[in-house]
């Protein structure tokens, strides 16, 4: 699937949730589909601010927070709780299966793929009859900086 494609399919799929939901189908809900659309990695609602501002799209944050709790609910985006207080989102249409390894001494987050992990979901889902929508998996611990600093 090219970039162009995808992009369709993502505003398919929103405008089909939307509807769904009597949701109204505003420019700004697109606009920040398409922003989001535009990020890699992680994000959270003042780096989305800010860099729909930079190109001079202002949404207010009411907006923001919105269209991003329809954008969870459409199964589009997903949210993270890395850290204590701090929520941040990440895309996940399109974008390589991955889980987390969080840091808890210093907050590094570090991505992994691990297909024998999604395998074994997979696998747990069938079994249990469950049809999985989204998922996620997240590691605590020490990184390797971190483990570097505390043994000298
Ligand atoms: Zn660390
Ligand atoms: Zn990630």
């Amino acid at each position: 699937m090219n970039q162009e494609n995808s992009r369709e399919n993502l505003k398919y799929i929103f405008t089909q949730y939307l509807d769904k939901k009597g949701h109204r189908k505003t420019p700004e809900r697109f606009a920040i589909l398409d922003e989001i659309f535009s990020f890699q990695g992680h994000f959270n609602i003042k780096s989305l601010y800010l860099s729909m501002k930079d190109k001079n799209y202002t949404v207010s944050r009411a907006t923001l927070y919105n269209t991003i709790d329809l954008l969870l609910e459409s199964n589009l985006i997903i949210k993270h709780q890395f850290r204590n207080n701090i929520t941040c989102y990440e895309k996940i249409f399109e974008c390589a299966r991955h889980d987390h390894l969080i840091c808890t001494s210093c907050g590094a987050v570090i991505e992994f793929n691990e297909p024998e992990i999604q395998k074994t979901e997979e696998k747990i889902a069938r079994m249990m009859n469950f049809t999985m929508t989204h998922r996620s998996i997240y590691f605590y611990g020490i990184c390797e900086n971190c483990l570097i600093s505390v043994c000298p």
